[in-house]
């Protein structure tokens, strides 16, 4: 990696998916793209497929539930930029086994906070130092309208029966901590909001998800390039403000 005054952007989970669809759109508005992957040679064949599109995208490894692998890659970033501009929260996993809250396995609970929630909490934190020097840092935590305890409530919520409570729960404490965050930051100019994407055809969403990719990942695009004058501490969908 070479130093640059370009805004730098990585995004978690950019590998495949609203991640990779999320690295693109911004390497497209000119940021230097650090496409985080787990595995590093999938995120090394993203990175040059973005590449192969004029885009500056590099892959970083960087395994959201390994301390190490989060430290290592906070150490590249700082070493190679010194800065972070802006975050996408992104990487996510969901499961065959979540459903009722009465049955679901604790292991199937546990693993998913493991991810989406303490592994997105770990990534912010080591990157914090990083995006604190940037000139107007964005964290953009990609939750879902899953997490919302609102609709979950309303029987009349179009989402009442969509009931995963590992998932669900796990995005409910991103909303959580993105509210806490933006607190504690209120004074700085870093903003950090909670996205849902919408439902969107990934392995994730499957095929019959009415969105695509390119829409899918608009909504962290917007809260990743916010202007200064932008909200901070809120939970959106392309523009519209959801009800936690
Ligand atoms: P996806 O296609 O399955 O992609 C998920 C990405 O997360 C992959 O790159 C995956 O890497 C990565 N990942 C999983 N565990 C990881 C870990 N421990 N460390 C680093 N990366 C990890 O899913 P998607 O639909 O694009 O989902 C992206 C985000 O959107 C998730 O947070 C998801 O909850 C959220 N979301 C999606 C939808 C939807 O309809 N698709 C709706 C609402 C919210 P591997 O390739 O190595 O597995």
């Amino acid at each position: 990696m070479a130093n640059s005054e370009k805004r730098i952007a990585m995004i978690t989970g950019a590998n495949k998916g609203i991640g990779l669809e999320t690295a693109r759109q911004l390497g497209q508005l000119g940021f230097t793209v650090l496409v985080g992957c787990r595995d590093l040679s999938r995120g090394k064949e993203a990175a040059s497929k973005l590449a192969g599109e004029k885009l500056d995208a590099q892959a970083i490894e960087l395994d959201v539930t390994s301390e190490s692998s989060i430290k290592a890659a906070a150490g590249r970033i700082e070493g190679a930029f010194g800065r972070l501009d802006v975050l996408v929260n992104n990487a996510g996993v969901g499961a065959r086994d979540d459903g009722a809250a009465s049955s679901t396995p604790l292991s199937v609970v546990r693993r998913m906070f493991e991810t989406n929630y303490f592994g997105l909490v770990a990534v912010t934190q080591a990157m914090l130092p990083l995006i604190r020097k940037s000139a107007g840092g964005r964290i953009v935590n990609v939750s879902s309208i899953l997490g919302s305890i609102s609709e979950h409530a309303d029987p009349n919520s179009v989402i009442y029966q969509m009931k995963m409570v590992a998932y669900d729960s796990s995005k409910t404490a991103v909303n959580a901590f993105t509210v806490h965050l933006a607190y504690e930051l209120r004074d700085t100019k870093i903003k950090v909001n909670a996205a849902h994407p919408g439902w969107v055809k990934t392995d994730l969403g499957g095929p019959q998800a009415p969105l695509e990719v390119a829409q899918g990942a608009k909504t962290s695009v917007m809260l990743a390039t916010l202007p200064d004058s932008g909200p901070s501490g809120g939970y959106y969908h392309m523009g519209v403000h959801l009800r936690w």
